[in-house]
């Protein structure tokens, strides 16, 4: 059936560190407008399942070099993610948009469970997901989970919001002078090359299965809604 939102089908990455301003928490007013350039782009009819990050609450890895262990440091991670998921949803809802939050790890007060099929049926129905909680497991991060999660719910491409940077470069562009923006590269050349601003395990799950990923910024007036929409904007990889 043809219906505005049975057509295309995306997977937004969001960072977390994007949603605390540079601080730890949440910014309420970074997320208004994330909620309002979404809402935008999901007005004219894309389907978009969001990966929530959780850079501004906890990164177990940091954690664990000041001395905890590594795997509950990671849990903390995850349960940050869940918090900045209530917080978009929030203001998804006030924009008019219907959400539904599902969580990796069961938190039945304030989150569906993660259940693949219904997450599908959700977005059909024209309502924004929102996946918390990232995989459930410690070790992973949410770039792979988004990666994930676009597959399993068959998403068109998985788009990569990045924050302070607006998309793959040929070196690391805070200390590189000499590094360059790309338009387009594939994800061997993204493995081979080492290119850190998005996860190895990320980059090798789309390359297998030949999932398009956009690498972009998400500091611009509207890039996320450019981003949804398809616009030009950031890096693409291909395989
Ligand atoms: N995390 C995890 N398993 C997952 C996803 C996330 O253990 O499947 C933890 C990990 O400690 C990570 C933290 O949650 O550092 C926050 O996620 P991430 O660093 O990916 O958030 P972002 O950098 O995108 O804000």
């Amino acid at each position: 059936k043809d219906t505005p939102h049975s057509r295309r089908r995306v997977l937004l990455k969001l960072s977390g560190e994007a949603f605390g301003g540079g601080k730890v928490g949440v910014d309420p007013d970074v997320v208004k407008g994330i909620a309002h350039q979404i809402a935008q782009a999901h007005r004219e009819g894309v389907q978009v399942a969001v990966v929530m990050g959780g850079g501004n609450f906890f990164r177990g890895a940091q954690l664990q070099q000041r001395g905890m262990e590594r795997s509950r440091a990671d849990y903390m991670g995850m349960l940050g993610t869940v918090m900045n998921c209530l917080a978009l949803q929030d203001f998804l809802e006030k924009e008019g948009v219907d959400t539904r939050v599902q969580t990796a790890i069961t938190m039945g007060q304030v989150a569906e469970p993660y259940i693949p099929r219904k997450a599908i049926r959700h977005l059909e129905k024209g309502r924004v997901v929102i996946f918390g909680a990232g995989a459930g497991m410690p070790y992973f991060s949410t770039d792979t989970v988004s990666a994930q999660r676009a597959l399993e719910i068959k998403c068109n491409a998985v788009l990569m919001s990045k924050h302070g940077v607006d998309g793959v470069y040929t070196g690391d562009p805070r200390t590189d002078p000499q590094a360059v923006k790309l338009d387009k590269l594939t994800f061997s050349e993204a493995l081979t090359s080492n290119l850190r601003v998005v996860d190895a395990a990320a980059f090798s799950l789309c390359m297998d299965n030949e999932l398009p990923m956009l690498v972009f910024g998400i500091d611009g007036e509207d890039s996320i809604t450019q981003a949804i929409k398809g616009e030009k904007i950031g890096t693409l990889v291909t395989a």
